[in-house]
């Protein structure tokens, strides 16, 4: 967790968003909507702050919250949850990655994810002094697929947990069938709990080539070993909200309750009743669905842009992000390029490498790949891809 320097590192994403605010540039860095979700749902939370909800909820999370949740899994998945022992409320994703991967391992256990990797990962693995072990994704005609018989060389007697992300990113993959059937296969042959973060889960892309998301959870044998982790920032468009939840068997998310408390014990009272409103309302229902049709279309902006711009772009399934290969425009160093991009282009983005071990295969292999947000308007999406052209 520490520089080099032995001062704390900031996270990419705040080191970016301030590169971009410092320079005015386009912010296609952190990955956050620049329009808000539904009025309805900014309204349910005014609402409840006007008819007191003000103090602490409870522990685990309102029941309402709790109930829309299950409710959600059970409609979504076939998943059946219950909601008093079953669903806890987190403080995001973010917390809920913490609060799972501090209840359930530690040190001499290895937890494995898929590389490259959302950078809280690694972070709270090291916070809970467990060892990070990675399987890679490689880029190929189909997108970033999983290696499988890499995925099989990783695991170790000492696997404890296995961390999935699917939709996933950075790659934007979408996990198939046969991906998700060999982890859960590794996973109960070596005795490993599963954690499956699904913060994009209604953020499926459409088009040619078209995925569908798949919990982990449903595949069989797995509800009893797996913890399944989502939130509503991305659904709903509402990132700084912070309200995430964990499903999964008694056992595992009374752990993660307990760790839970410690963290910031409750979270969001006047969020949760919005949330719960959010996840049961047909008419948002079917505004996150429209979210996802022009998120497709910002995503075909956006990479046809880049490839005109003289990127390699491998095309993704799901998510608010794109990679994109720098080499054939001559940069080989991801980091650098994306430190000078302000200034040769007007644009901010992360370079991949802050989402892999330093020194990896898979580090080495996207040394000069850029991650580019595309939750942006057409207009601001646009206004980067006119910058990127002058880096040609
Ligand atoms: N997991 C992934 C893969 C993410 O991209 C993010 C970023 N939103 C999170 C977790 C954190 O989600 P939250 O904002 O709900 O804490
Ligand atoms: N998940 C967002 C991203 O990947 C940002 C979240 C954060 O700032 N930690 O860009």
């Amino acid at each position: 967790l520490l520089g080099d320097d032995g001062v704390p590192r900031a996270t990419v994403f705040a080191e970016m968003s301030a590169l971009a605010a410092r320079t005015g540039a386009v912010n296609l860095g952190q990955g956050f909507p620049d329009v808000d979700g539904p009025a309805s749902v900014a309204r349910a939370a005014a609402d409840a702050i006007a008819a007191g909800a003000n103090q602490y909820p409870p522990g685990p999370g309102i029941p309402a919250l709790r109930e829309a949740v299950a409710e959600h899994q059970a409609a979504h998945y076939g998943l059946h949850w219950d909601p008093d022992r079953e669903v806890l409320v987190t403080a995001g994703a973010t917390e809920a990655l913490a609060a799972t991967v501090l209840a359930l391992a530690g040190p001499g256990d290895e937890v494995l994810t898929l590389e490259p990797f959302y950078d809280s990962y690694a972070a709270v693995i090291a916070l809970a002094g467990a060892t990070h072990t990675t399987a890679p994704l490689v880029a190929g005609p189909d997108g970033f697929r999983l290696d499988l018989d890499a995925l099989a060389a990783a695991f170790t007697p000492r696997t404890r947990l296995v961390l999935v992300n699917t939709p996933h990113n950075p790659t934007g993959t979408v996990l198939d069938r046969e991906e998700l059937a060999a982890i859960a296969r590794l996973a109960v042959e070596h005795d490993a709990l599963v954690v499956t973060d699904e913060v994009y889960e209604h953020l499926v892309l459409d088009g040619p080539g078209t995925a569908r998301h798949v919990p982990v959870a449903t595949l069989p044998g797995m509800a009893e070993r797996t913890l399944t982790i989502s939130s509503a920032g991305k659904t709903f468009s509402f990132t700084g909200w912070k309200i995430g939840w964990v499903t999964g068997p008694e056992p595992l998310v009374a752990a993660v309750r307990t760790v839970k408390q410690f963290l910031t014990y409750v979270n969001g009272a006047p969020f949760q009743p919005a949330v719960a409103f959010a996840l049961r309302d047909p008419d948002v229902a079917a505004w996150v669905v429209e979210l996802a049709h022009s998120l497709s279309r910002r995503r075909d902006l956006l990479c046809a842009g880049l490839e005109d711009a003289g990127f390699a772009v491998v095309r993704p399934q799901g998510t608010y992000f794109v990679l994109a290969d720098a080499a054939p425009l001559g940069y080989t160093d991801g980091v650098a390029l994306c430190r000078d991009l302000p200034g040769l282009a007007g644009v901010v983005g992360v370079p991949v490498t802050a989402f892999t071990h330093a020194g990896s295969d898979v580090d080495r292999a996207l040394r000069s790949w850029v991650r580019f947000t595309f939750v942006k308007r057409d207009e601001v999406l646009e206004q980067a891809v006119a910058g990127l052209h002058r880096l040609h």
